[in-house]
């Protein structure tokens, strides 16, 4: 009897816990990307752009092989290397021609960077609210901020969920405006069919330490349209010196930057996309358990998956109930901590809260239409996830083992079966 009593105790109030030691990190860099950076390092060319109209405008041969093989992985034309995403999402809005004026759909719940795109090139980000099953845009409140001035609808498939792009796409075509996939944390995925970063018109994915893969810092944008590619191109290395020799006048606008990718990451991305399908399958089996597991607790709402997707979990996001569990959801993750398991509380403060929108530090931001609101309230879905029902965790990633993710499965079902030490 004392032991089940003493088993059932929680950590928080000095019961055993169900997890002591650390969780392992996860290190995909192996043998394989400390050869392929060694063999760049020998050949001395570390990077090999040059600014001129011909074969070393794309870049050396490891960022062109990139290319090549990331194409292929997901079927798309075209495929184009950045040295972050941010740097192709910002290039993605300048191919699309997005300028002052315009205003581009985005989402409250993402990285910063898929909001400050349109900005960069003075366009207005207008928020719409996001949908409370998959967390990505939904398609009902992209209609509702639909204006004369909206250009483009920059989506984002957030924690490896595919956004509704059959409805967004709908609608897009319904209005004449263009679409970015801010596909960051979903290489792998897939929606009814077709490969993620290929459901825009341009899908920018992420290579940063922190994704499934990596090369330190990275970014690689697809597309399947020939001139928005080449626009791309001379966006990431100052096309307009190339404007004439590239030929066509419509190009004639570009203005690039240097946001080339150099051989060194192209080398690490390369053995890196071969390691792609092997971690995102034990991601899936893990979170299949988490899944598995939490869905019978009242008051949580594991991950879900829509028909026909498939979700990589980039996190693992779960809903939180305090009317179910009469708990608020610090008290309950506070416990669940102490038994060992981290949880985080919510994702990014909803965009338009932070303070370059709330003081509209910005040309874009001053001057947008009298109906664009940054106010508290604008997008209630979002707020809600945010400051009452999410929790995640990156606990999904393929260092783990059965017993690593048995722990993170328990830890949560004591504290929920043991509620009540907690009122
Ligand atoms: C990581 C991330 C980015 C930014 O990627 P970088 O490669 O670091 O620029 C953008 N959007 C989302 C949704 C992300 O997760």
């Amino acid at each position: 009897m004392a032991a089940i009593v003493e088993h059932s105790k929680l950590a928080l109030h000095g019961g055993k816990p169900v997890r002591t030691s650390p969780f392992p990190e996860c290190n995909t860099i192996g043998a394989e990307e400390k050869r392929a950076v060694n063999e760049v390092m020998d050949t001395g060319v570390l990077s090999a752009y040059v600014g001129v109209w011909g074969d070393y405008f794309d870049g050396g041969p490891r960022v062109r092989q990139l290319e090549k093989e990331w194409a292929a992985s997901c079927g798309s034309r075209h495929a184009v290397a950045f040295n972050s995403n941010t740097s192709g999402l910002f290039a993605a809005c300048g191919a699309l021609g997005v300028g002052p004026d315009d205003e581009v759909i985005v989402s409250p719940y993402t990285m910063s960077a898929s909001a400050v795109a349109p900005l960069v090139y003075g366009a207005t980000p207008v928020f719409a609210d996001i949908d409370p099953d998959t967390y990505c845009l939904s398609p009902a409140s992209i209609r509702e901020r639909i204006s004369p001035r909206t250009k483009a609808i920059l989506a984002v498939d957030i924690f490896g969920h595919p956004a509704e792009w059959n409805e967004i796409r709908a609608i897009a075509k319904e209005h004449g405006l263009r679409t970015i996939e801010d596909a960051a944390q979903i290489p792998g995925g897939s929606y009814k069919g077709k490969a993620a970063g290929t459901l825009g018109d341009i899908g920018v994915f992420s290579l940063n330490y922190h994704k499934t893969i990596h090369c330190g810092e990275g970014g690689v944008a697809v597309t399947d349209d020939d001139d928005l590619a080449l626009r791309l191109r001379m966006i990431r290395n100052h096309g307009e010196v190339v404007a004439r020799a590239a030929g066509d006048e419509r190009h004639h606008d570009i203005i690039g930057f240097n946001y080339r990718m150099t051989e060194l990451q192209a080398a690490i991305a390369n053995e890196q996309l071969k390691k792609l399908e092997s971690l995102t399958a034990l991601r899936i089996e893990h979170a299949n358990t988490l899944r598995e597991r939490w869905s019978k607790i009242p008051g949580l709402k594991p991950a879900h998956v829509q028909a026909e997707c498939r979700h990589v979990f980039y996190v693992f996001a779960t809903q939180y109930d305090e009317s179910v569990m009469g708990v608020p959801r610090a008290r309950f993750l506070e416990a669940v901590r102490a038994e060992g398991v981290p949880l985080v509380p919510a994702y990014v403060e909803p965009l338009y809260l932070q303070p370059l929108y709330q003081k509209r530090l910005s040309p874009a931001l001053r001057n947008a239409a009298a109906n664009v609101s940054y106010a508290k309230g604008s997008c209630p879905v979002t707020e809600d996830m945010h400051y009452q029902r999410l929790f995640y965790t990156p606990l999904v990633h393929a260092a783990l083992s059965a017993q690593d993710m048995d722990d993170v499965a328990r830890a949560v079902e004591k504290v929920a079966d043991n509620v009540g030490q907690l009122a």
